[in-house]
């Protein structure tokens, strides 16, 4: 019997899968026998990531899209591309910035570009990958929220408000397409070691802040995050849609 968990068959494009969580979870879905496209802005990063997956699960089992999840135009033609060489059944919105700074100094444009890539772009890619899939009558988008999509802290306001914001989008999605046989959830990190965290891993009192605030006492790997972008992918979930799961050690469970 085929396990529900199986992907075999599936293509999923992860944005912003050329490092970091994104990567991870290109490769749980990998190892759950889906077809990934790798994607970036950068050609160059998207290209040397998808040959060493290439080399670990096969050239047939990767491909690659490189264009701005932020621009209406380039996620138009980018999506066209891709589904030129098949049909995509999982859209995985991953593509983030972070920017700290005390909300009463940031400038306009810093926060536009933190709710353009955090949270725009999940509605420009979620709608025109949407539309083959409504067509279709199936497949399932996984937004890639985080604690602050509940949780708030100093000096990441717009962060916060994009986060949060996904969350009602993953709701709105599903609002107008789980009749369409079309399911939107989300998945919350928590403090998760990439290179967004780099400066925060680095900074003693932070870091210290991170283990005592973490139930279960440490930082997240990306690793971490991979299992529950699988089963919202996959057939194991076929009822559920409009939810967020937080893999977060238990930071949003325990004050
Ligand atoms: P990284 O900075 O390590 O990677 C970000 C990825 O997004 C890269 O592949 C980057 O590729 C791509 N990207 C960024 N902007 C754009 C854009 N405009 N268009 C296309 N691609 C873009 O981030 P993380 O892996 O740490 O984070 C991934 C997601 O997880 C984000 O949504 C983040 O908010 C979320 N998250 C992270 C947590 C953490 O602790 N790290 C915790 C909770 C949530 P390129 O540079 O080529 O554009």
């Amino acid at each position: 019997m085929t396990s529900p968990f199986d992907l075999t068959g599936r293509r999923a494009l992860v944005t912003g899968s050329s490092r970091g969580i994104g990567l991870a979870i290109a490769r749980s879905l990998l190892e759950a026998g889906a077809h990934v496209v790798v994607h970036g802005r950068s050609s160059a990063g998207v290209e040397s990531t998808a040959a060493g997956l290439a080399d670990e699960y096969g050239s047939a089992a990767v491909s690659v899209a490189a264009f701005d999840v932020t621009d209406e135009q380039s996620v138009i033609e980018g999506v066209a591309t891709t589904e030129a060489e098949g049909p995509l059944d999982i859209l995985v919105n991953n593509a983030g910035v972070q920017h700290r700074e005390p909300m009463l100094h940031v400038s306009v444009e810093d926060w536009d570009r933190v709710i353009r890539t955090d949270l725009t772009s999940a509605f420009l890619v979620g709608r025109t990958v949407a539309r083959g899939m409504i067509a279709r009558g199936a497949g399932a988008i996984v937004n890639i929220c985080s604690v602050q999509t509940d949780l708030a802290r100093p000096t990441i306001g717009a962060y916060t408000a994009a986060k949060g914001g996904l969350r009602n989008l993953t709701k709105a999605m599903t609002a107008e397409w789980a009749g369409s046989g079309v399911r939107a959830n989300g998945v919350a990190p928590g403090y998760i070691r990439t290179e967004l965290t780099q400066a925060l891993v680095d900074d003693p009192t932070f870091n210290a802040w991170v283990l005592g605030r973490t139930p279960v006492g440490r930082w997240g790997e990306p690793e971490d995050v991979g299992g529950a972008v699988v089963w919202l992918a996959s057939d194991a979930s076929r009822f559920v849609t409009g939810q967020v799961v937080f893999v977060d050690g238990g930071m949003t469970a325990v004050v």
